[in-house]
């Protein structure tokens, strides 16, 4: 048995599978394939994937070859799509995987027609990130080349009244009629709730599986993740010292410290630093100082009794958390670290 880490993380894979479910059904008749990118927008690739293809999803999104080799086997009709496409020094590992390319670039067309084989391709609509430009992919540029699944992707989804999201829909519909692929997508999680016009054949959820961002109808979604930490100290600090590296925190009155084996190295961002909460019972005990590397100190003064060793239930809702910490959801999730104790269920 390998030591006991004192951080927990607990991942609710039948919440992520209630949140795949919620875009599914919000998408129509388009398929709707999953992102697990980032070992799983950092909650665990492997765990995620066999939630979800159990639960019917066909298609999963990677963004690094290293990252589809690192997937456990898989049904034979499950698709993995690797969105950075195959650069020239990829190529033996690309014709050696399973999953297909995003092709993004003119040089990796040109690299993969080649092979003969079946491959995505991302257009650029609008973000200015990876893709072929219109231009490009109306050159003849991909003329032979066996395309699955053309993409393109939104830059302002989450904002259902940015301009540039019926703009980039405009363009891809255009592009899409023009480009023979057996199917379409364009929208990430925002993009669903924009309406059935984004859906086309399939959509590519991540954020939103994991709890992140709303659901299409503008609701909640199921949390997935959740962390605890063991108090390792208990503290009474007098009124008037201060708690923590710089002196942040000042104690107005007699106040009672849990100190906790939790830190910034475990993605518990700095600037939760006298913001950040956990809950004790029904009450809210705030960080008390600096979060340190390894160690946050929690106020529990008007919290119900904690004794050293008990765990502590660290605030995690994404959207509060990430407004206290100043970070996105997608930065709370995929920071999170190689510090927990990661319990699936
Ligand atoms: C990461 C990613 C997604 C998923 O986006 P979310 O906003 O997390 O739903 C979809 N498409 C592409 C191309 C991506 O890179």
């Amino acid at each position: 048995m390998s030591p006991p880490l004192s951080a927990r993380l607990t991942v609710d894979t039948a919440a992520l599978v209630r949140n795949w479910r919620v875009f599914r059904d919000a998408g129509g008749a388009a398929e709707c394939g999953a992102a697990i990118k980032a070992d799983g927008y950092g909650l665990g690739a492997a765990e995620a994937a066999l939630a979800l293809v159990a639960a019917g999803c066909r298609d999963l999104f990677v963004a690094h070859w290293a990252e589809a080799a690192a997937l456990p086997t898989l049904p034979g009709d499950v698709r993995v799509a690797v969105l950075h496409g195959a650069c020239a020094d990829e190529m033996p590992a690309a014709l050696a995987s399973r999953a297909v390319p995003v092709l993004v670039s003119p040089a990796q067309v040109r690299a993969w027609r080649e092979t003969g084989r079946a491959c995505d391709v991302m257009v650029d609509t609008g973000l200015n990130r990876l893709g072929l430009s219109a231009d490009d992919a109306l050159s003849g540029l991909l003329d032979g080349l066996q395309i699955d699944t053309l993409h393109s992707h939104l830059a302002c989804a989450e904002d259902a009244t940015h301009p540039l999201n019926q703009t980039q829909r405009a363009r891809f519909a255009t592009l899409a009629k023009q480009i023979p692929a057996r199917r379409c997508s364009l929208a990430n999680s925002g993009g669903v709730g924009l309406g059935a016009d984004f859906h086309f054949d399939l959509t590519r959820i991540g954020i939103g599986l994991y709890g992140g961002g709303v659901a299409p109808d503008g609701t909640r979604l199921s949390a997935v993740a959740r962390i605890s930490a063991r108090v390792l100290q208990l503290r009474d600090v007098p009124a008037g010292d201060s708690v923590g590296y710089g002196a942040t925190f000042v104690a107005r009155r007699p106040t009672r410290l849990a100190v906790v084996a939790l830190g910034y190295a475990d993605g518990y961002a700095r600037s939760l630093s006298n913001s950040g909460s956990a809950r004790i019972g029904g009450s809210v005990a705030p960080v008390a100082g600096r979060v340190a590397m390894d160690l946050t100190a929690f106020d529990i003064t008007d919290a119900p009794p904690v004794a050293e060793g008990d765990w502590l239930d660290i605030e995690f809702d994404l959207a509060a958390t990430a407004r206290a910490a100043g970070r996105s959801e997608y930065e709370l999730l995929t920071g999170l670290g190689h510090r927990y104790a990661r319990i699936y269920r």
